[in-house]
This record gives C-alpha cells, sequence and structure tokens, in this order.
C-alpha cells in the first residue's frame, strides 16, 4: 500500500446522508481508505498534505455502462440514432478490432475516465473477438488502475472477409464465450473481494434478441463462475418490441441484486416493482437515451419507487467519458418533463442537484452491490475521491458546492484524483502515463480501424 494523505481545509461534499457537505473540513487517508473527515483532524501518522482551500472533495463517479472499447471511435456517432450506431459500430467496426486494438481501447479509456473524475466504471465489453481479445481488455483496466467491473459479454461480431474475426472457431463452436468466461474468472478473478480493483461480471446476449432460455442459462452460468454484475440493454424507449423481459424474470425467480439493467425507459409499472424488491440495479444513460430515441431517462422515476438508480456514459462513438454532462442531461429533462406535465408556471423545484449527484455516485455504489466500499467520503469506504479546485474563472465565486459540481465544473477543474488511495491525477495531470507517446499509438490504431 502506497502513502497516506490528509486533504486539508477543503468543502466536503460527502454524499454521505450522516455527515453532509462541511466547510474548512480535512479527510485523511490511511492504507488506502478514508480514516476520519471533520475539522481539524489530530492523527499520529505522517501523511503527505494536499491543501484543500477553495476546493471540494466529492466522491468519484460510478459510471456503471460504458463500452470502453469504443474509445478509438469517439465522435463518428455524433449524428447517429440507434440503428446507425448498431450497423456501424457492431457489424463493421467492432469486427475490425485486434487483440491490440482491445487494449488500447480500454487502457486509454479508464484514462479519459480516470481524467474526468470517473474512479469506477461498469465496462460492458462485447469486444471479445477472440480469448486474447477478452485479456487485453482486461490488461487496459489494470493498467489504468481504475476500479471497475469487467462484464465479459456473449455478444459475436459479425466475421467477413478481412474482419479480425476467427470464422472457423465461430462457426465450428459458436459458445466459445460462454465458456471462455470461466477461463477469465480463474485466470484474473480468483480473490474475488468487495473491495478489489477489478472484478468480474457477466453482460447477457441482447435479450430482445435470444430466447428465453437461453438467457436463463446465460445468467445461472454467470452466477455459478461468481460474477458479481450482470448486466444487459433492456426496454429501451421505441426500440423495445414489448417483450418484458423483466416481467418473466421476475416470475421465475432470476432477479437478484447482481443483475444491472441498462436503460430501462419503458420498463412496466410492475417491472420496477420487481426491480425495487429484488434489489437489482438500473443504469440510465441520458445522452445516448436522449439522442438515440430511446425515451426519457427512468433514473428518477425508477429512484422514486425505490431501485437502485445509476448513470452511465454507453457509448464512446457519440458520447464523452463526462459525467458532469450525464448529471446536467438527466437532472435538466427531468425537470423539464414536470414541468410541462404542470397545470401551471413552476413556483417550486421538485428535483435538485443534491438528488442527481447522490445518482451519480452513492446509487452507482448501489447498483452494483458496492454501496459499502465505495461511494460517499465515509470513514471506513476506499478512498476513491475527487478534489475539484475552484479556481478557473468558471467557478469563482462557488456559493453552492453542489451547485458547482453538479451545473458548473468539468473534468478539467478536477486537480487530484483518488483510487484505493492511490493518486492517479494529480495537479490536474494524469500521474505515471506518457500521454504524447500513448496519443500517436492510439492515433495509428484509430487509422488501422477506419481503414
Ligand atoms: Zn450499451
Amino acid at each position: 500500500m502506497g502513502s497516506d494523505y490528509i486533504i486539508k481545509n477543503a468543502t466536503v461534499v460527502s454524499v454521505d446522508k450522516d455527515i453532509g457537505t462541511v466547510s474548512n473540513c480535512d479527510v485523511l487517508i490511511e492504507k488506502g481508505v478514508i480514516a476520519a473527515v471533520g475539522p481539524d483532524l489530530q492523527y499520529s501518522s505522517k501523511p503527505i498534505v494536499i491543501d484543500g482551500t477553495n476546493a471540494i472533495v466529492s466522491p468519484g463517479f460510478i459510471d456503471t455502462h460504458r463500452h470502453t472499447w469504443q474509445t478509438q471511435l469517439r465522435t463518428i456517432g455524433s449524428d447517429y440514432v440507434l440503428s446507425d450506431y448498431i450497423l456501424n459500430l457492431r457489424q463493421i467496426y467492432g469486427a475490425s478490432y485486434t487483440v491490440h486494438d482491445a487494449y488500447l481501447g480500454n487502457y486509454c479509456g479508464a484514462l479519459d475516465s480516470i481524467d474526468n473524475g470517473i474512479t469506477y466504471l461498469i465496462d460492458h465489453s462485447h469486444i471479445i473477438n477472440s480469448p486474447e481479445h477478452a485479456d487485453a481488455a482486461i490488461k487496459g483496466l489494470q493498467d489504468a488502475k481504475i476500479r471497475a467491473t469487467f462484464c465479459y459479454a456473449m455478444y459475436p461480431n459479425p466475421h467477413w472477409e478481412g474482419s479480425c474475426m476467427d470464422k472457423e472457431r465461430e462457426e465450428k463452436t459458436p459458445d466459445w464465450r460462454l465458456h471462455d468466461t470461466k477461463r477469465v474468472a480463474e485466470k484474473f478473478f480468483k480473490s474475488s473481494q468487495p473491495g478489489d480493483l477489478l472484478r468480474m461480471g457477466f453482460a447477457l446476449s441482447e435479450p430482445d434478441l435470444t430466447p428465453f432460455d437461453r438467457l436463463v442459462q446465460e445468467i445461472d452460468y454467470a452466477r455459478s463462475i461468481g460474477c458479481k454484475v450482470i448486466t444487459g440493454h433492456f426496454n429501451f424507449g421505441k426500440w423495445d418490441p414489448g417483450n418484458c423481459i423483466i416481467r418473466q424474470f421476475g416470475q421465475r425467480g432470476l432477479l437478484g441484486s447482481d443483475l444491472l439493467l441498462s436503460h430501462g425507459n419503458t420498463l412496466r409499472d410492475d417491472e420496477l416493482e420487481f426491480i425495487a424488491k429484488h434489489g437489482c440495479g438500473i443504469s440510465s444513460t441520458p445522452d445516448t437515451e436522449l439522442q438515440m430515441g430511446m425515451s426519457h431517462p427512468v433514473a428518477f422515476k425508477a429512484k422514486d419507487r425505490g431501485c437502485s438508480a445509476s448513470l452511465g456514459v454507453d457509448v464512446c462513438c457519440s458520447a464523452p467519458a463526462d459525467m458532469f454532462a450525464q448529471m446536467r442531461l438527466l437532472l435538466q429533462a427531468q425537470r423539464h418533463l414536470e414541468h410541462e406535465a404542470a397545470d401551471s408556471a413552476p413556483l417550486k423545484m421538485s428535483r435538485s442537484c443534491e438528488e442527481v449527484l447522490e445518482i451519480a455516485t452513492m446509487g452507482g455504489a448501489k447498483a452494483v452491490g458496492l454501496e459499502k466500499v465505495i461511494g460517499s467520503i465515509t470513514p471506513g469506504k476506499r478512498a476513491d475521491l475527487l478534489v475539484t479546485r475552484c479556481d478557473a474563472p468558471r467557478l469563482v465565486p462557488a456559493h453552492d458546492p453542489i451547485g458547482t459540481l453538479v451545473l458548473y465544473a468539468n473534468g478539467s477543474d478536477i486537480d487530484t484524483v483518488m483510487i484505493n488511495g492511490e493518486i492517479v491525477k494529480s495537479g490536474g495531470k494524469l500521474t505515471n502515463v506518457d500521454w504524447p507517446n500513448l496519443r500517436e499509438e492510439l492515433r495509428a490504431s484509430v487509422a488501422a480501424i477506419v481503414s
């Protein structure tokens, strides 16, 4: 374990109901854990001092839905609807990825996340063109030192002349991915403790395109090999064919707190009840949902019904790894929805910045079953936190620290990022990364994929 730290004289936005938001507050980090939070802390260790004057300490963001491998395809889908995305990303570009492309996509995507204050990622990895792709994607996350759950996806990219797919393997052993998850679990995820930086997860075959019995088989198998999160795409608005799969899961006794449902925009009321009852997580991705005709994000509605609602970035081809943007989109879209539904002009704000910050941090931790480990500035939790400096012209003054984070700040304001008590961004720069060299390597990978 590395150094101990004390952040002195900061404004702490704890997202812990018992601590709240405290000005002129210290945060002590010992052995990777938040040891104490309060004014003028006394300590016997010799921590490194970080000045928190004019800065906000807050929990790292938790992104509960990302296809991290797509980092090389940024901006390609800026004007896509969902069908464009499926055709181009999941039929063409994905099948063009080599093992090294998968590594670089995940490594650079995780670094970009850290730069923007995302300290935990659900990597829904549907780039497993070969077993080596799985290993490379995991190594990318490991090398970036991000906290993540690697969700091994069953999706087979199509093989075509010149693609990076092994046609023979796909045709002779179409089920190889399901069995390869066991190899990956044994190779990388033997420890399986809640505080581990990397954990094993599973991403289902597309639920609306898969026979129900196959989904049941996948869930049972994922649980049998110890996957901590089982995720999938469900109920996305106008694309929802009405199968009500969550209702069927509920009736068959398949729901559990290990299930994480991405989108869920058109979940029926009884399905939300099932989700709340069984403690499943929901990941809203406002950027893609609002762009691609997937209907209004369900997060607030789900939260109102007692579900663990969280936020995700989703695709990289049209959405930056930016949880500030996701918070803003979600909050203002919800405010708009509720204002429009009212009979007269609004005299009271129904949704607060505090509520959406909670969704982006503790909500995410609950959705992935790590609420006792991360998600808030709480003594005893792992030290996954951000120090945001309020020095930029945009951030002076910062009367309301939560409003500052939700409505004004961006990644460039984040001075320090700590994951598991280790500093991974400092002085506004990623640590231990030779970005100019890495950038050229990434550009070469982009050129090969696009060609
Ligand atoms: Zn997705």
